[in-house]
């Protein structure tokens, strides 16, 4: 076999992994090296234990060695990416029913949305405009005690549906709603489909799982309209009333017997964020989003499968007032793999101040994820995969990370990081170097970055990485990128002294060793996915970054610039 045949393989083999996710396949990289070497179409087949064995050494590289050295390798092997297939979301049903597709995201302001949210979010927002229809945001916040909006929330929420690009045609916050509940709830009451009942929750719980019903069930309707006025003007205690809708009491689901619809919230002792202490009588989940979908016009609710018994309880109440219950589209649970999604356990970890905000980097919020250099597009992305699905689906990090590879790997100019630096010297210079690198190895066009080596009597020195301080040790010969390589080294007073070994770095075995220059650099803090905080120094190019650039630290991974100075730059890191 000649070297150049090897070489070509390696080839092959290296590029397809970096472009696969770290794993090459044989015939892709079969296909790839006949491609580049038509000549060898005759020896294919002997060709292939030899591939097998390239492919498993390169599969078991991570993947920044791989990507290093495919792009210091081959750079002229990168091209942009192809654009992806154009996707399409499966069909809603009945949408020749309606004049106008209309849907909405109803989402509760008292947190902030995360990647489990971004799904409804997405879809009600992408079939709205795949219909070119209409979607509504509504606010619903008539929960003043457990689940309580918070002010800051309504406007995050906003942002975050604007980050996720889902612009809303009409929004709606249901605490200014009040009045149109209380004439539904009303009309519920006048006609005996709705009655206020006083029992302890204890109480009614046991008639309910016996199938009895409540000894107020049946008090005539001018008794019921007057406790329901009792209720509206705040003349109950807190807890003391409860209107419930009337339902089979034999219905398997005991859950649903009797419902509750609305109740009574002392609101002098927790005033609503936005209403204060106007209102005693809350509307439930079920009677207020029950009647706005209706009043709304909204055609398809599409949502978790957990709101199917949300569903059969205003059943009850779309057929008391002769409505027409929307198209409903249920999907699975969405997990992602080692994320807690509980919107409660990340409010308790908030006020119990075990994260550092709503945007903490271990949350799985896209708070968190915007500011990891997460896109918008990564995210609808995983979410048209998922789509509507009924069936419960996992998404694994990986799979977001390499979405999201792909799209920001084009964009990120490279820059070189030595986290826990120390300083190397090297001898037998005969010039000062200045090396011109280029900001993205594949697009020369995004421009160039310069590092300057100074040299005084043939001396200079460079910052690397502590770990790196082995490596230099332990080889012969090592080639700092892009600059020149070193032999010879040796400890004296403690710092590590190379001498010059040759300009050229372009290939043979010896480690390359990441580097920066020792006059000309700033602080880098990185704050990693575990919150923990990564310090090093990095070229001085980084000044030139903004804050929201996505850049890569080469050997370490991609981040987003958070805020830069003249001496510091903030990142935090995305993914490798
Ligand atoms: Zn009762």
């Amino acid at each position: 076999m000649s070297e150049k045949t090897t070489e070509l393989i390696r080839k092959a083999a290296v590029i397809n992994a970096f472009k696969h996710d770290g794993k090459a396949e044989l015939q892709a990289v079969l296909g790839n090296l006949l491609g580049e070497a038509p000549e060898l179409r005759s020896q294919a087949k002997n060709l292939i234990p030899l591939i097998r064995d390239v492919i498993n050494e390169v599969n078991s590289m991570p993947m920044e060695k791989l990507r290093d050295l495919a792009i210091q390798s081959w750079p002229e092997e990168f091209s942009r990416e192809k654009k992806e297939e154009e996707r399409e979301l499966p069909p809603l049903p009945n949408v020749d029913k309606y004049e106008t597709i209309i849907t909405r995201l109803a989402p509760n302001p008292d947190f902030v949305l995360h990647i489990g949210n971004a799904r409804a979010a997405i879809l009600s927002h992408d079939y709205a405009r795949k219909y070119k229809g209409k979607f509504i945001v509504r606010f619903e916040d008539t929960d003043p005690r457990l689940k309580k909006a918070q002010l800051g929330y309504y406007e995050k929420i906003r942002e975050d549906l604007r980050w996720l690009g889902c612009e809303w045609d009409e929004e709606y916050i249901q605490s200014d709603r009040l009045p149109i509940y209380y004439e539904v709830a009303g009309a519920l009451v006048k006609s005996a489909a709705a009655y206020v009942c006083e029992c302890e929750p204890e109480e009614f719980r046991t008639l309910a799982n016996g199938n009895r019903a409540c000894p107020d069930r049946d008090l005539n309707v001018e008794l019921q309209e007057k406790r329901w006025e009792r209720m509206r003007s705040g003349n109950y205690e807190e807890g003391g009333a409860v209107l419930r809708i009337k339902t089979d009491l034999s219905h398997p689901n005991p859950a649903i017997r009797d419902w509750p619809a609305m109740r009574v919230i002392d609101t002098t002792k927790t005033p609503h964020p936005r209403v204060g202490s106007e209102f005693k009588a809350w509307p439930l989940y079920n009677l207020a989003s029950g009647v706005d979908d209706h009043l709304l016009g909204i055609t398809h609710v599409i949502r978790g499968k957990e709101h199917l018994t949300n569903m059969a309880r205003q059943l009850y109440l779309y057929d008391y007032l002769g409505w027409k219950y929307p198209e409903a589209v249920h999907y699975g649970r969405l997990k992602v793999e080692g994320m807690n999604l509980s919107k409660s356990r990340m409010m308790k970890a908030l006020d119990a101040g075990e994260i550092t905000g709503i945007d903490d980097p271990r949350l799985g919020t896209l708070d968190a994820l915007r500011r990891r250099g997460f896109l918008p597009e990564t995210i609808r992305r995983i979410i048209w995969e998922v789509g509507p699905k009924p069936v419960d689906v996992t998404i694994s990090w990986d799979n977001i990370d390499s979405l999201n590879r792909k799209l920001i790997d084009p964009i990120a100019h490279r820059y070189f990081f030595v986290p826990k630096p120390e300083l190397i010297r090297i001898s037998g210079l005969s010039q000062s170097y200045r090396v011109k690198l280029p900001l993205h190895p594949q697009y020369p066009e995004q421009g160039y970055r310069v590092l300057e080596v100074p040299s005084t009597n043939g001396e200079a020195a460079v910052f690397v990485a502590n770990t790196d301080i082995r490596t230099l040790q332990d080889h012969p010969v090592t080639r700092l990128m892009g600059l020149f390589r070193l032999s010879q080294p040796s400890l004296q007073n403690n710092e590590l002294t190379c001498k010059f070994a040759g300009e050229s770095t372009e290939s043979g075995q010896a480690p390359i060793i990441q580097w920066v220059p020792s006059q000309d650099n700033l602080q880098v803090k990185v704050t990693l996915p575990d919150a923990t905080i990564l310090q090093g120094l990095g070229e001085s190019g980084l000044r030139s970054e903004r804050a929201g650039a996505i850049i890569q630290l080469v050997r370490i991974g991609f981040c987003r610039v958070d805020q830069v100075t003249d001496s510091l730059i903030s990142l935090w890191f995305a993914h490798q």
